[in-house]
């Protein structure tokens, strides 16, 4: 990876057309890794352009099978340079290189294998009526924008692109402005891979900046966000007039559920990792746990004490547990939260602090894995995304005031629930209201499945023939049958 991160647009990689830059910071040690091509409108017009030539051209002309076999060549690419893309994940990020090999880049290559072979065997509709017979016609949408944020910057820049190439759509990526370099990364194995110039482009940048001019072109048909709610609500207020389609992934604040028939240990396990991979930045992270009060004493005493025992520091240490949050800016918004949990009445059961590590860390942005306690489940703490290794712990007597808690929340993302009761899983299921409920479980995924957000939590789904719906549009074609048919 060169010391400059540049935009890539026609199939080359390019500078900012007024040659701005912004620096990249390490999190882990809060220092410059790389300058940055700092994106504009103009940036913006040049990359859709080259993904309008990609249409007319060679791209616009490929077959299904085509770019099945492209998007294969990609998972084998990435999975042959794993340990380059994580650490370059890794460093560009601040978590810890075990999650980056073992998550973010293994799903970047599941996702761009799973979409080859979920074009491959594509079906669409048939509707035979009297005196007709219709069929339907998945057709690409054209120029399609995808806009990522920083937690997860590969795994989900790859959960978009492989479906809207896939699909035959020119991508123009735009991805957080925190973390670009894998977005590059990527351009550069797309190109070797043997996609057509302008098929993907990455245009760097701030959101308001190069994103807005993304959102607003009129020659950009769809576009793909994930991010915050506030910032989706923003893009949607853009997007919608231009009549785009319109998919959102937005922020959560997600309830890990435990009742007493639960195995503890397991649910202690699944509550750790929900509340604490990848620093508690992940949006299905679960970061209110809500405890019947039978074992809510016992499993918090638990939970505190596998928090306290979490490594926190250097991320390309194998030993690592947690690494480095975003930014400084971010550390101290989630640091101000501690604050107002004391200010709310909460008790902090560990962490809440910043560790004291060795240069060169001492300047990253690390905070230790945080359980709070005596928290009413309504309050600010208790339901505002924080987005950071905090959880809040709150008791619930039975099942009717667990599922009134969990959905006391502007949020519906994910939900987990722990017990051994198959029957209550299965209300659970119905009642929660959450886009994705996992049962004695935490982030299995299989890619067949939607995946999306109820509430503020997002509109629309990804995921399997949801994500090759979004990408194309269904057209239906009636034909009408001769008097003897
Ligand atoms: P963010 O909303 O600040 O930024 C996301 C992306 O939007 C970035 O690329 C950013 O540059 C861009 N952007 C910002 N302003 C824009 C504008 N006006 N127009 C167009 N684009 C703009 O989010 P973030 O801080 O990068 O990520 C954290 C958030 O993402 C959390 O809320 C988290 O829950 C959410 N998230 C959701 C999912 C999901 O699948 N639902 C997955 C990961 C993260």
């Amino acid at each position: 990876m060169s010391d400059t991160v540049l935009h890539r647009i026609g199939g080359r990689p390019v500078p900012a057309a007024d040659r701005r830059t912004f620096p990249d910071i390490g999190p882990a040690t809060g220092q410059r890794i790389a300058e940055v091509a700092r994106g504009s409108a103009e940036d913006v017009d040049s990359a859709v352009a080259a993904a309008q030539d990609a249409l007319a051209g060679a791209w616009g002309r490929t077959t299904t099978a085509e770019r099945a076999d492209l998007l294969d060549e990609v998972a084998d690419r990435i999975e042959s340079r794993l340990d380059e893309f994580a650490e370059i994940e890794s460093r560009d990020t601040g978590k810890p290189i075990t999650l980056a090999k073992t998550i973010d880049i293994p799903r970047a290559v599941a996702n761009f294998r799973f979409f080859a072979g979920a074009i491959r065997h594509d079906e669409t509709g048939f509707h035979r009526m009297a005196g007709a017979l219709n069929y339907t016609l998945r057709k690409r949408l054209g120029v399609v924008a995808l806009i990522t944020p920083w937690n997860l910057p590969l795994y989900l820049l790859s959960w978009k692109t492989a479906p809207a190439l896939g699909m035959g759509n020119a991508v123009v990526a735009k991805p957080s402005e925190m973390t670009p370099m894998t977005a590059t990364a990527l351009g550069d194995v797309l190109h070797e891979a043997g996609a057509p110039a302008g098929a993907y482009n990455v245009v760097h940048g701030f959101g308001n900046e190069v994103g807005g001019a993304l959102v607003t072109h009129p020659g950009v048909k769809a576009v793909s966000f994930t991010g915050g709610t506030a910032t989706g609500e923003i893009v949607a207020a853009a997007a919608a007039p231009m009549f785009k389609k319109l998919s959102l992934e937005l922020g959560g604040k997600n309830p890990t559920i435990v009742f007493d028939d639960c195995d503890f240990d397991d649910a202690v396990e699944g509550a750790t990792r929900a509340g604490f991979t990848n620093q508690g930045q992940v949006c299905l992270c679960g970061s209110r746990i809500l405890v019947q009060e039978t074992i809510a004493e016992r499993f918090t005493a638990a939970l505190a004490a596998r928090a306290k025992a979490m490594v926190v520091g250097d991320p390309s240490d194998p030993a690592t547990g947690l690494g480095a949050l975003i930014s400084a800016d971010h550390r101290d918004k989630v640091e101000s939260y501690v604050e107002l949990a004391k200010e709310e009445g909460g008790t902090i059961l560990s962490g809440g602090t910043r560790p004291d590590l060795p240069a060169p860390f001492d300047g990253g942005s690390f905070f230790t894995p945080t359980v709070i306690g005596g928290l009413a489940s309504t309050c600010r703490t208790a339901t505002e995304e924080i987005f950071g290794p905090i959880v809040t712990v709150h008791s619930f007597r039975d099942e009717d005031e667990a599922v009134a808690m969990a959905n006391g929340v502007r949020y519906g993302l994910a939900a987990s629930v722990w017990t051994k009761d198959l029957d209550r899983a299965h209300r659970m299921g119905e009642r929660l209201q959450s886009g994705i409920i996992w049962v004695n479980t935490w982030l299995m995924r299989d890619l067949r499945t939607p995946f999306g957000g109820v509430k503020d939590s997002g509109v629309g789904r990804e995921g399997g023939r949801w994500s090759l719906e979004f990408f194309s549009e269904a057209v239906n074609v009636c034909v009408k049958l001769g008097e003897k048919s």
